[in-house]
């Protein structure tokens, strides 16, 4: 065992823990437990817990259903609201491992963002992420269901009396907290009853391993207070829906931010102009991925703060990309607005990197940035400044990632077919549906 694992294993000891729960994610994102004696740690380093992958969403056929989990020792914690006078439970995060080749499971999101971040790696560079997870929470009815009735009307960071979920979020931050995450901020979003909690970058899979804790979290931890917590992108219409802005850059091997250059008027290094170009070239099929469900297209609409035109720039906050305001040089990064909290962080994270990397080797070079509030445009002038348009819906961003070779491909062939298949699944159910708003509409109508 490593000293982190024996770490681990004191830590286990020490505080008593009865119960790990090790957690891996299916490829639509859903976190997963399998639930073992915490005695039984040392045999999972050492040899991995196999379990039957068979009815995990997208993993694998029945014949070859054996999988192993390996719990990686730096994603240990303790679930703040798990502490019983019978025990504590932790969780660690798994990598998982096809039983019979014995090689890393090709269906497994982890493993995908890992080779994303080995090509960083061959090419001289760690990555950096933070995300900016916004959320509803909504009240419960009488039998314990979610309603879309706010919790409170408050506004951007208006403060309590209106902002009655306070206390709610002052809980979930202790909660991320007593789990590891160091937290920025904090603050009620534009829409009612919508909050965001930003927390400390880290490299890109650590991160995408929060935004699952995360998620669980909030969700937890509001349903303690009898609130239901959504990461539903739109869940209201006509109201701002939640995003997952993501802020990236790039450290090179001396630990300098590769993205930083004092001379260039976005104080970008030609690094990062080439990485934001490669993340706009791709951006159709990135959507597929970090908007995944039928739902996430009713937020990438003009005139709710979510990008729709595939432009960027370092004010407007109608841009796909924006280059935030950096005090220090450490901090210059490309801030990505299309990403919405449904999506699978492991897979989202690594198309997002390939496409950068994808234009750092081919040294593109990025458009003017767009200035003006591109909502306002018409066809005519999106067209005369080359301005396209990201996918409209799930069935238009699925067929941009299988027509984008780059996209497609860093998904791997097993992720990337299961996705697609899903995803057509889902928006083909969806396009035979009957909604309320048809009935609405038409049923007196006709
Ligand atoms: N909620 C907006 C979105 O959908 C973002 C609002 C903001 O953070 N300024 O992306
Ligand atoms: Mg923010
Ligand atoms: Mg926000
Ligand atoms: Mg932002």
């Amino acid at each position: 065992l490593t000293s982190a694992e024996e770490a681990v294993l004191n830590k286990i000891e020490e505080k008593e823990i009865d119960f790990l729960r090790l957690q891996f994610t299916d490829i639509l994102g859903t976190v997963k437990n399998v639930s073992v004696p915490a005695r039984q740690a040392e045999k999972a380093f050492a040899d991995g817990i196999y379990f039957d992958g068979s009815s995990i969403e997208g993993f694998v056929r029945i014949q070859e259903s054996d999988m192993r989990l390996v719990p990686d020792s730096d994603t240990f914690s303790i679930l703040p609201w798990r502490q019983s006078e019978e025990g504590a439970s932790a969780r660690m995060i798994c990598d998982v491992y096809n039983t019979s080749t014995g090689e890393p499971f090709d269906g497994d999101p982890r493993y995908v963002l890992k080779q994303a971040l080995e090509r960083a790696d061959e090419m001289g560079y760690e990555v950096n992420f933070a995300p900016e997870p916004e959320f509803f929470m909504f009240e419960e009815d009488e039998d314990g269901r979610a309603t879309t009735e706010t919790a409170d009307y408050g506004g951007y960071f208006d403060l309590a009396p209106k902002d009655l979920a306070s206390d709610v979020r002052r809980d979930i931050i202790y909660g991320l907290e007593d789990m590891g995450f160091e937290i920025e901020a904090s603050h009620h979003e534009v829409a009612r009853g919508q909050y965001e909690i930003n927390f400390e970058y880290d490299d890109a899979l650590a991160t995408a391993d929060n935004v699952g804790t995360f998620r669980t979290v909030v969700r937890a931890i509001a349903a303690e207070h009898d609130l239901h917590a959504t990461f539903m992108p739109k869940p209201i219409p006509k109201i701002n829906g939640s995003g997952m802005h993501t802020h990236m850059s790039l450290m090179d091997e001396s630990g300098e931010n590769a993205f930083h250059d004092e001379d260039d008027e976005f104080n970008l290094s030609a690094t990062a102009h080439s990485f934001l170009a490669g993340i706009l070239e791709h951006a159709p099929a990135i959507t597929a991925v970090a908007n995944p469900t039928v739902n996430s297209y009713k937020r990438l609409v003009p005139g709710y703060e979510a990008p729709v035109y595939v432009a960027w720039s370092d004010r407007n906050r109608s841009a796909l990309v924006r280059k935030p305001a950096a005090r220090v040089p450490a901090a210059s990064r490309i801030e990505l607005r299309s990403p919405d909290p449904s999506c699978n962080p492991y897979l989202a994270f690594a198309v997002m990197i390939h496409a950068g990397l994808d234009g750092v080797e081919r040294d593109l070079e990025t458009p003017d940035p767009v200035q003006e509030n591109i909502y306002e445009f018409d066809e005519a002038k999106r067209e005369e400044y080359g301005i396209e348009t990201l996918p409209s819906n799930l069935g238009e961003a699925v067929d941009a990632l299988e027509d984008d070779e780059a996209i497609y491909s860093a998904l791997g062939d097993h992720i990337a077919s299961k996705f697609v298949e899903a995803k057509r699944q889902e928006f083909e159910e969806y396009l035979i549906d009957v909604s309320e708003w048809e009935l609405d509409r038409y049923l007196e109508t006709f």
